[in-house]
């Protein structure tokens, strides 16, 4: 975030003299004290400034660069994730293919008779079992997917940052997000691809605080 040249002299001012009241940092700048307040709040919210009731405001020392990793880490799966798309492991590759395009989507979660997950399909697993086959609805997607415990996934409490390096160091678009059962199993519970990162990224860029 940007200061404006007010807030720079009121953290300056604050860095110097702080604790300092609102209404002293408005004698030494000659203004108001409500000419000031929206400055002071916006100060507090980034986190530059503390303040303490009958104490006064107080510089955090966090540069901006801090102020931003804070930010981000504050950005949680369970808040951008979208809903998944699931098959059946015995669904074939033609079932696969007609989801995909009615979904919308760039990968699908495979999952078994108990509805726990079992393995993931992704647009080039589906082309490459295309390439020279007529019959499309006898093949069973489980024979293409890529299957546990290879299965890359995340937990609605991580960070974006988190599933953006597991996307990056797999080269892969998505995870399910899943919830571990009683047995170890895991019941798919969302969808987190590079669309949801980048939903993320414009929301760090729209937010004041
Ligand atoms: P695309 O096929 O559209 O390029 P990806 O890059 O996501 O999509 O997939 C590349 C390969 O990685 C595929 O074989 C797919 O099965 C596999 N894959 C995709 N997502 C995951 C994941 N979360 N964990 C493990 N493997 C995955």
């Amino acid at each position: 975030m940007e200061l404006s040249e007010r807030q720079q002299k009121i953290v300056e001012i604050v860095k110097e003299k702080g604790p300092i009241t609102g209404e002293k940092i408005a004698e030494l700048l000659a203004l108001t004290r409500a000419t000031l307040r929206p400055d002071l709040t916006v100060l507090t919210m980034s986190g530059y400034l503390d303040a303490r009731p009958r104490v006064g405001y107080y510089y955090t020392g966090k540069t901006g660069g801090q102020l931003f990793k804070d930010k981000l880490l504050k950005l949680k799966v369970k808040d951008f994730q979208s809903i998944p798309v699931v098959i059946p492991e015995a669904a074939s590759v033609y079932d696969a293919i007609v989801s995909m395009f009615l979904e919308d989507v760039g990968t699908l979660f495979v999952t078994d008779g108990r509805n726990k997950l079992v393995g993931i399909v992704s647009r080039k697993d589906l082309l490459r079992a295309s390439m020279g086959k007529q019959d499309l609805e006898g093949i069973p997607v489980s024979i293409i997917m890529t299957r546990m415990p290879n299965v890359t996934v995340c937990y609605p409490d991580e960070t974006m940052l988190e599933t953006a390096n597991k996307l990056i160091s797999k080269q892969i678009d998505g995870l399910p997000v899943v919830k571990q059962d009683a047995d170890g199993k895991l019941d798919v519970i969302g969808r987190l691809t590079k669309t949801n990162i980048t939903k993320a990224f414009v929301e760090l860029s729209r937010e004041d605080g």
